[in-house]
């Protein structure tokens, strides 16, 4: 039990999703911790790519603490850090109004953006970014719609998600409030960098110089995780520990209309499958 399957071997990088995959809520999924110092004791470097943008990379950092796992807060690329590196590239040092928490407000600071929260400078915005927002309100809708309407700003997202898993249920996801954004204004994000995007997996590649062929990607949903991971060209594992049964991907194997990107290389039930 030390040494990966064989179809894994090669592997340089292993990139994990975060719910459904390494916990849920606030429970470790049962062995994970594990399975993440067996990758290390191999030399495997480990990323977690989360489409969450609400937490700011150390608190996942943090969290992942509390189920004894150690990591850094740069191991962690979630929609916010992705989208935050992206527009810094498109535009350094902007304005920006954000819908949104605090893994996106601080990840767009840490990049020396500025965050415009009053009305009247809305003429000074730059890009409108929304993310999930468990306090979305009218007023900050309003201002957004200002901005991109009356003012120069340009409208970008994090991820689209519809839905947001939590303990045995679902809630609304970041996708609503971007919706909300575009009926108002009549306009689509010029681009949304999480997942099913592969801009992050992208990222994590080239920060760490490691080819696709050499990656692999762990998820638990096919629509975000799988079909980024099968865009960025890496091998793509679906986890069973999450949203996905192996009913579901049959599911959709027996559609032919649907995007063959939806299919993983593999399926396991759990992490422990990738060890022999
Ligand atoms: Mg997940």
């Amino acid at each position: 039990m030390s040494e990966l399957i064989k179809e894994l071997q090669g592997t340089k990088i292993a990139i994990f999703d975060l719910d459904g995959v390494i916990y849920r809520g606030t429970d470790l999924i049962p062995n994970v911790d594990k399975i993440i110092q067996r990758l290390t004791d191999l030399s495997i470097k480990i990323a977690y790519n989360s489409n969450n943008s609400t937490k700011t990379r150390q608190m996942y950092a943090d969290h992942l603490k509390t189920f004894n796992i150690s990591s850094k807060s740069s191991d962690f690329y979630t929609s916010a850090s992705i989208t935050s590196e992206e527009i810094t590239r498109i535009k350094p040092n902007s304005n920006i109004f954000v819908i949104g928490e605090i893994g996106l407000r601080e990840e767009l600071k840490a990049k020396g953006h500025k965050i415009i929260s009053s009305e009247s400078d809305y003429s000074e915005v730059d890009f409108v970014i929304v993310g999930l927002d468990r306090n979305f309100n009218y007023n900050d809708l309003a201002i957004a719609q200002r901005c991109i309407l009356e003012g120069k700003a340009l409208f970008y997202a994090t991820n689209d998600d519809a839905t947001l898993p939590v303990k045995n249920r679902f809630l609304p996801g970041a996708g609503v409030m971007v919706k909300a954004l575009e009926v108002c204004t009549g306009k689509k994000p010029i681009a949304t960098f999480g997942k099913p995007q592969p801009s992050g997996i992208e990222l994590i590649l080239r920060e760490n110089n490691i080819s696709p062929k050499h990656a692999l990607m762990f998820g638990d949903r096919l629509n975000t995780d799988i079909i980024a991971g099968n865009r960025a060209g890496v091998t793509t594992l679906l986890v069973l520990t999450g949203v996905t049964s192996s009913k579901d991907v049959e599911d959709v194997k027996k559609d032919p209309t649907n995007d063959r990107n939806l299919l993983p290389n593999m399926i396991i039930d759990n992490l422990d499958a990738i060890f022999e």
